[in-house]
């Protein structure tokens, strides 16, 4: 027992108790005494106590009865009994009552020590004892917990892996060893005619055996990954695309990789599938395009003609019509031609002329659109502030004119090409300004707000507004709600929405009909804007 053991003297014999208590104190060991049982009782209270020596005869109680308690208070504790007269019975009865050892009066100091050494080292091995006891069932315990969780996630992974839509392979030193139930239904052949092959035997059929071997490798040697979409073979000869991961175990040797492989075949049609439409929808619009270009172009020239030459024929008319209006023509003639010369000549004349002018600009419109599909955008931060007076400014004459208020708040910078972006604005400005209901004071607010990689622009008026069945119509070519309202070719907002498109921007509108339309301009903030034409 360690030196520090404290040791519980009780008996009524004051000598010796002093005595005992000097000789335990030589030994090193930490003494308590007492006279009495109700004094021994309260020493031991709350204090750590390794063994009490107890006479049997004390004067307030049998000391036998005062060993129950102590070892209640101090279930370690070792108890060694005095008595003056030894009897077997007593020996016997302290010892059922918890004591390890008795010792007779007279006392033998000797004897006394050497049983004190005893009853405190049995008392230490018992504790050791308890303690390993204790250990090992924790022990035990731990494992057991250990087992069943291992065996719970085993359960867990078997039906994880199972269950998964990939087919997960393990490849021991370059052979399988190991597949799940999915293997079968993605290559086509049963696992147990999988399992011991060698991994050569799962190449890809679109790949060069050594390149593949020598890629692979060093993918796995420099990352331990490798990922790769290739085309495989299945029992049945059809070719299916996998997609799959091979990644190896660290620390394995002969190398052991883990392979997981999902067949993407119906992804791959789709995607080249889409490819396809993508690459015939582009042709497609650039020769629309082409078409809308060349014949905007050569429609040009006979209209050309059609209206010089119908200029000359009204020069040639005048001149006709002055000699007409000439005494020199009998009023009979004057009479039979006037219908002609005052009415259907003129009207006729004045209608091929503007005609041939709305065609005019019906084919500078054309020819404007397609251009636009041609020339890359040019993009730039714009200072959006500067490009929106500018276009107000271009605008003056007709804010004049309709007696409209132009408000432009503190506008966010964008990315664009400068030309086009105002090109966007001014159309939409311009509309605003033909649009505008003469019943009220026309108000136009400009107004911009920064958010998300994004800017939003909000040209707002009070006009004419739009019916919710109009609002994406309006973006189509040619189309003009109403044709007897404002100057145009319904050509304005289908340049917008394309400018916009190649832009990476966006173009939408809020109306109410009597009550004004608020057309929004969303466009990226950051440069690398991509090109979608
Ligand atoms: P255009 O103005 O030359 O007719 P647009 O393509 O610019 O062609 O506009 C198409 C049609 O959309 C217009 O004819 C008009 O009916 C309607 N529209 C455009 N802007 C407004 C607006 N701010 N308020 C009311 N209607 C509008």
């Amino acid at each position: 027992m360690s030196e520090k053991a404290r040791i519980l003297v009780v008996d009524d014999d004051e000598g010796l108790r002093k005595s005992l208590g000097l000789i335990i104190k030589r030994k090193s060991y930490r003494v308590e005494t007492a006279a009495t049982g109700q004094e021994a009782l309260e020493k031991a209270l709350g204090k750590e106590i390794n063994l009490a020596l107890v006479d049997l005869k004390l004067p307030d109680m049998e000391g036998v009865n005062l060993i129950p308690t102590l070892k209640e208070m101090h279930p370690e504790l070792a108890v060694i009994v005095i008595t003056g007269c030894a009897s077997i019975e007593t020996a016997i009865q302290a010892l059922n009552k918890g004591a390890s050892a008795y010792i007779t009066k007279p006392l033998n100091m000797d004897e006394l020590c050497a049983k004190v050494e005893e009853a405190l080292e049995r008392q230490r091995l018992l504790a050791e004892n308890k303690r390993l006891d204790l250990e090992l069932k924790k022990e035990l315990e731990e494992r057991k917990r250990a087992e069943k969780a291992l065996v719970e996630s085993e359960e867990h992974y078997s039906a994880l892996v199972e269950n998964l839509t990939d087919a997960v392979f393990l490849f021991k030193g370059g052979v399988i060893t190991w597949c799940n139930d999915r293997v079968e239904k993605i290559y086509g052949y049963p696992k147990n005619e999988l399992l011991g092959k060698q991994a050569a035997f799962f190449y890809p059929k679109d790949v060069r055996p050594y390149e593949f071997t020598r890629i692979l490798s060093s993918a796995l040697k420099e990352r331990g990954l490798f990922n790769g979409t290739n085309k495989f073979q299945r029992k049945d000869g059809s070719v299916v695309d996998i997609e799959y991961t091979l990644s190896q175990i660290h620390g394995k040797v002969p190398i052991e990789i883990m392979a997981a492989a999902r067949d993407v075949t119906e992804r791959k049609r789709v995607e080249s599938e889409r490819e396809r439409l993508l690459n015939a929808l582009d042709e497609k619009t650039k020769e629309l395009e082409q078409i809308v270009n060349v014949t905007s172009h050569d429609l040009r020239s006979p209209l050309v003609n059609i209206q010089g030459f119908t200029r000359e024929l009204d020069t040639s008319f005048r001149q006709v019509y002055e000699i007409f209006d000439s005494k020199a023509v009998p009023s009979a003639v004057k009479k039979k031609l006037a219908p002609l010369l005052d009415e259907d000549i003129p009207h006729a004349l004045q209608y091929i002329l503007a005609s041939s002018s709305k065609m005019n600009s019906l084919l500078s419109g054309l020819l404007r659109l397609s251009r636009l599909g041609r020339a890359a955008p040019n993009i730039k931060k714009l200072d959006m502030n500067k490009l929106m007076a500018e276009v107000v400014a271009s605008l003056e004459f007709q804010i004049k004119e309709s007696d409209a208020t132009v408000e432009v708040e503190e506008l966010p910078p964008c990315y664009g090409d400068g030309t086009q972006i105002n090109q966007v604005f001014s159309n939409l400005l311009d509309n605003a300004l033909k649009y505008l209901d003469p019943n009220r004071p026309r108000i136009i607010r400009i107004s911009g707000k920064a958010g998300e990689g994004r800017v939003t622009y909000c040209v707002e008026d009070n006009g004419i507004g739009i019916a919710d069945k109009d609002r994406e119509r309006i973006f189509e070519i040619f189309c003009r709600l109403d044709p007897d309202v404002g100057i145009g070719e319904g050509l304005g907002l289908t340049i917008v929405r394309k400018i916009l498109d190649r832009h990476g921007g966006k173009v939408w509108v809020e109306s109410e009909p009597g009550k004004g339309s608020r057309f929004f301009v969303s466009l990226p903030t950051k440069e690398g804007i991509n090109d979608k034409k």
